[in-house]
């Protein structure tokens, strides 16, 4: 897997899964553009761990911070060969007690994020006739969950937005596809109580935890040559939780 001369700009960057992604595609050649929405110090040290990046500070959820993101990176770099719509948050709830407030930013940042960062990615990658366009998922998608109606739909509706932008993006020689992580250990879920986290590990067949590594592997193939003729799938990687 070469990605030597390639950019790739990755939302949601300065930490956990986004971090390790970076970490697989800047080993590989490529450029990269850190992006993150507040925690300076964190995305700092993402960028101090390679030579070839940059970091920018901007809300996916904001079409004009997402204009300002592909600028840098035109500017730093050329235009994005890849990118991962990695950026997500989770602000769970019942249905019953999820306030309309939490249930929009969740959708918001999780899939119209992606929607803006896809529609400003994909007119240079149509002009150069390839691009790789990943996006994080979720094992929640397929299985659903309890007190997470909205992270659930915005997920669901992450895989419904890669099957549709493989399908009008396949001619030129673009692929979309998405993966769909199980538990990773990252901030994310080191927010969930003991509890919960021994629940969940009873349901992983493998009988661990992922590592963030494990989502950026299977990332850093999508964005390879190897990876060309595959368009519009979700892959699983949750240790069988999900099968
Ligand atoms: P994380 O450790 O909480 O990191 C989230 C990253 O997203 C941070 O860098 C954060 O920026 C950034 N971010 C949040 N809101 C943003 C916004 N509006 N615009 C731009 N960036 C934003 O999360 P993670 O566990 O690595 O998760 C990464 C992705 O994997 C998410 O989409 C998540 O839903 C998905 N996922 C995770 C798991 C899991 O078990 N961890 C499982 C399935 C799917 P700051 O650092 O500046 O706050």
């Amino acid at each position: 897997m070469d990605l030597t001369g390639k950019t790739a700009i990755v939302t949601g960057a300065g930490r956990g899964i986004g971090r390790a992604v970076c970490l697989h595609l800047s080993a590989l050649g490529a450029n990269v553009v850190i992006n993150y929405a507040g925690n300076d110090a964190e995305a700092e040290k993402t960028r101090a761990l390679f030579m070839n990046a940059v970091t920018v500070k901007a809300d996916v959820s904001d079409e004009s911070d997402c204009k300002r993101l592909f600028s840098v990176c035109e500017e730093t770099f050329r235009a994005a060969d890849i990118l991962i719509n990695n950026a997500g948050i989770t602000k769970d709830n019942l249905i019953m007690r999820m306030s309309d407030a939490d249930f929009d930013r969740v959708l918001d940042v999780n899939l119209k994020g992606a929607f803006n960062c896809i529609k400003l990615a994909s007119r240079p990658m149509m002009k150069a006739r390839s691009g790789r366009i990943v996006n994080i998922a979720s094992v929640v998608a397929l299985s659903g969950n309890v007190g997470q109606a909205n992270y659930v739909s915005s997920k669901a509706g992450l895989i419904g937005l890669t099957k549709a932008a493989a399908l009008e993006l396949a001619s030129r020689g673009i692929t979309v596809n998405a993966v769909a992580p199980g538990f990773i250990e990252t901030d994310m879920t080191a927010a969930l109580t003991d509890e919960v986290r021994t629940g969940m590990l009873s349901c992983v067949p493998l009988g661990y935890f992922g590592k963030p590594e494990d989502i950026a592997e299977t990332v850093a193939f999508l964005c390879s040559g190897g990876a060309r003729y595959i368009t519009g799938q979700v892959i699983g990687i949750n240790g069988g939780m999900y099968v």
